[in-house]
This record gives structure tokens, sequence and C-alpha cells, in this order.
């Protein structure tokens, strides 16, 4: 039985390298729409960056099908870790759909809350790797990347003006996302103004126990998917 993780949260909370992290000690996929986006390789990333340079959502349709079709590779077989998706109510009723025709295990949502005094003064700081897209260690200073040596830069979005329209967002368009979820008994909370190290024994614990009482979506009272 698989086990798929969504990690919410606002920007700068910490769920992409939490993200990383349960992708790796549980052999899960990470899925990030934000990084699919930032490939330029991808068909998409062209389109996409002038709404992603303004803090903007990129459509839901576009969105649904990058994630419909990475959902139905085989390498998701054994469950995932959603980063930056659903980020808004629609996403999240299609991905229940999605979820359902898969059937491969239940869906634990975790809210990493962190105060917006805090996510500001992060994003400020934040760098990522120019050639691989790997956020620098949390406070970390290091010019070059440690994982491809790539030179490290503030993202495009990270900017001040950009920051705030993007909290914005999240605020309209996906703070419903967490109302859509909270009544699950698979909905979890934890606390991401903590150490990076904290935040990880937390979500250790709160997704074993969450695991331990979750049913398969597709036998859940929700019924209508
Ligand atoms: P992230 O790396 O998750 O902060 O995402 C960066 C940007 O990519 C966002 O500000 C959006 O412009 C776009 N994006 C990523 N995921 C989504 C999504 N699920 N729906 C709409 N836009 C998205």
């Amino acid at each position: 039985m698989g086990l798929n993780v969504i990690m919410m949260g606002p920007p700068g909370a910490g769920k992409g390298t939490q993200a990383e992290r349960l992708a790796r000690e549980r052999s899960l996929l990470k899925i990030s729409t934000g990084d699919i986006l930032r490939d330029t390789q991808h068909p998409i990333a062209l389109a996409a960056k002038a709404k992603m340079d303004r803090g903007e959502l990129v459509d839901d349709e576009t969105m649904i099908a990058i994630v419909r079709d990475r959902l139905m590779r085989p390498d998701a077989e054994r469950g995932v870790i959603l980063d930056g998706f659903p980020r808004t109510v629609a996403q999240a009723e299609a991905l229940d759909r999605i979820l359902a025709e898969r059937d491969n295990g239940p869906l634990i949502v975790v809210d990493v809350v962190v105060p917006e005094q805090e996510l500001v003064r992060r994003l400020a700081s934040r760098r990522i790797c120019s050639s691989c897209g790997t956020n620098a260690d949390p406070g970390g200073t290091a010019p070059a990347c440690s994982r491809c040596g790539g030179v490290m830069v503030q993202r495009t979005d990270d900017n001040q003006e950009v920051v705030l329209e993007r909290l914005k967002v999240y605020q309209h368009a996906t703070k419903p996302v967490l109302e859509y979820y909270r009544g699950r008994p698979t909905f979890r909370v934890v606390n991401g103004a903590q150490a990076p190290d904290r935040v990880a024994h937390e979500l250790d614990t709160l997704i074993d126990d969450a695991a331990s009482v979750a049913v398969p979506l597709k036998t859940t009272s929700e019924g209508s998917l």
C-alpha cells in the first residue's frame, strides 16, 4: 500500500526542504509543481514564467494536467510527496478524483504553519542553485550548490514586491484548500517556525500517526469524488 502526502503551507514555510527529505527517506516520488515549471526543458516553462515572475498562479487546467500526467507514471506507484500542489480548491477536487482512480493508498495532508513576518525574512535571504534548482540549506550562505557546484542565486519571484503578492495569492486562493481538507482524519498541522530538524522529527511522527488512521480515498464517506 502506498502513501501520498501533501505539504501545504505558504511560500517560505520550508515545504520543499521537508518534502525532499521525506521523499528520500521513504522512497517516495517528490512532485514539486514549482520545480516542474522552473525546468526550462518543460514545454510549459516559457508560458508560465511571466505569471510566476508576477507571483500569480498558473491556470488550474494546465496544473492539473501536469500533475495527472506525473501521477500516472510508474515511478509514482509507491506514492508521492506533493509540494506546491494543490493551490486552489479546483486543484484539490481534481486531485481527489485522480487519487481515487489510482487507488494506491491514503492521502495525508500536512499544513506547515509559519508567521508571515518570518516568511518574508526567510524569502528575502533564500538562494537556489541556478543549475539544478536545489535550495540552499536554511540560513546557508555558500556561493556554490552543495549538490552540483552550480552558482546560488535569488529566485526571480523572491524579491520583496513579488513575495507580498505571493502571500496575498496564498491567502485568497490557497487558504480555502486548508478548509477543504481540515475535516479529514488525516489532516495534520506542524509548527514550521522551529528548527528544520525539529520540524522533520514532528512531521515523521504525525505522518505515521495519520497513516495509522487513514483509509484509502475510494472508500471514504466523501463518496462523490
Ligand atoms: P513554488 O516553487 O511552489 O513557490 O511555485 C512558484 C510559482 O509557480 C508560483 O508562484 C506559481 O506562479 C507557480 N505554481 C506552482 N505550483 C502551482 C500550482 N499548483 N498552481 C498554480 N501555479 C503554481
